[in-house]
């Protein structure tokens, strides 16, 4: 497929597969080298592999996109090495250093150049995972492990626009108890999520809000993404107890928020206050912000802006969009320009 066949407005956040892929190894104990680019297709792997026995896999998600100015950039992807490192620390596996995960990411994107979606149009959103392949059959750390990064162009999360989604408080299910795994990206993580997501959209609501499994009176994270309410023009967003994911979207938005004068306060936020804000929305990667039209919870539902997007809601969504695409200053200093003319280092 040539750029010109590539239909840019028929994509939507989902997988088409691009040219290349990279891969490294690495023994338990042992020292990162830096990995090849290979032709995008299947692995091998052992039955036995820890990755497919006892989940020990961690994954990150990140964009590159052509901004207003013709380069193509990173948001911060210093962070996702960061966060990389945590998860695979957390699950027993050899940490990727930071420069070989940014180099790795710069050579996929240069490699994969022809399917960055055109400015405005999309982006190159970046999955990296890191996996115990090695067999074993005792619940222990794999003897080997593979990190693994492949690309895929998706759309604007919301064509045409931002659009308000309805949410559902579950009261039986939880995403992460204290202590366990939900403070990263572990694979693990995400499949009990699918059972209470897929019941809420067949109840007519986009996904849940899980509520802290000890007390189940705080707010947590909506499916996988963070969660921010405003009331009278103070910003409240759950802390960071270990139970939720630290987004890098989430600290974007606090730090831009702070920087334009409000008041953010990082607390347990209970469903009390989440129910009788102004505004609501959540955030990641993928969607940046997705404003939050309704939240039900039992009997009752409180509906933000007569579902309509709120004002600051807008306002923090324009500033970050507009430092991704470099049509608003990056003062923090977050945007990293990618050399498309790198070495690429083919297998
Ligand atoms: C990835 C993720 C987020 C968002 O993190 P970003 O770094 O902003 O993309 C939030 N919650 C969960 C559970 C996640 O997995």
């Amino acid at each position: 497929m040539s750029e010109a066949e590539i239909d840019w407005d028929s994509l939507t956040f989902s997988l088409t597969q691009t040219d290349f892929m990279y891969i490294a190894t690495c023994n338990l104990g042992g020292v990162w080298e830096p990995g090849k680019v290979l032709p995008y297709g299947k692995l091998e792997i052992d039955p036995a592999a820890g990755v497919l026995n006892y989940g020990q896999g961690i994954f990150e998600g990140m964009k590159a996109q052509r901004s207003a100015e013709g380069n193509v950039v990173l948001f911060r992807p210093e962070e996702n090495a960061r966060r990389f490192q945590r998860g695979a620390d957390r699950l027993g596996m050899p940490p990727v250093p930071e420069s070989i995960f940014i180099d790795a990411v710069e050579q996929m994107v240069a490699a994969n150049n022809r399917w960055i979606p055109p400015t405005g149009r999309g982006a190159l959103y970046i999955r990296p995972v890191l996996w115990g392949t090695g067999a074993i059959m005792g619940v222990a750390p794999a003897p080997s492990y593979t990190l693994c990064i492949f690309v895929t162009p998706v759309g604007p999360y919301f064509k045409g626009g931002l659009s308000c989604i309805d949410l559902l408080i579950s009261d039986e299910f939880h995403r992460a108890a204290p202590g366990g795994s939900g403070g990263v990206k572990a694979i693990g993580n995400y499949a009990p999520g699918m059972m209470p997501s897929i019941n809420a959209k067949k109840q007519g609501y986009a996904e849940v809000i899980y509520l802290d499994a000890e007390e189940h009176l705080y707010v947590e994270e909506v499916g996988a993404a963070n969660f921010f309410c405003i009331k009278d023009n103070v910003i409240y967003t759950p802390e960071l107890t270990g139970t939720i994911l630290p987004g890098i979207t989430r600290a974007s938005l606090i730090d831009i928020a702070r920087h334009k004068g409000y008041e953010v306060i990082e607390q347990k936020v209970s469903t009390e206050l989440a129910m009788s804000a102004d505004e609501a929305f959540c955030c990641g990667t993928a969607a940046v912000i997705s404003p939050i039209g309704s939240i039900t919870h039992g009997e009752t539902e409180k509906v933000y802006q007569n579902r309509t997007v709120g004002k600051i809601t807008r306002e923090l969504y324009d500033t970050l969009v507009g430092i991704n695409t470099e049509t608003v200053e990056d003062t923090f200093g977050w945007m990293h320009k990618v050399n498309l003319d790198l070495t690429i280092n083919h297998a």
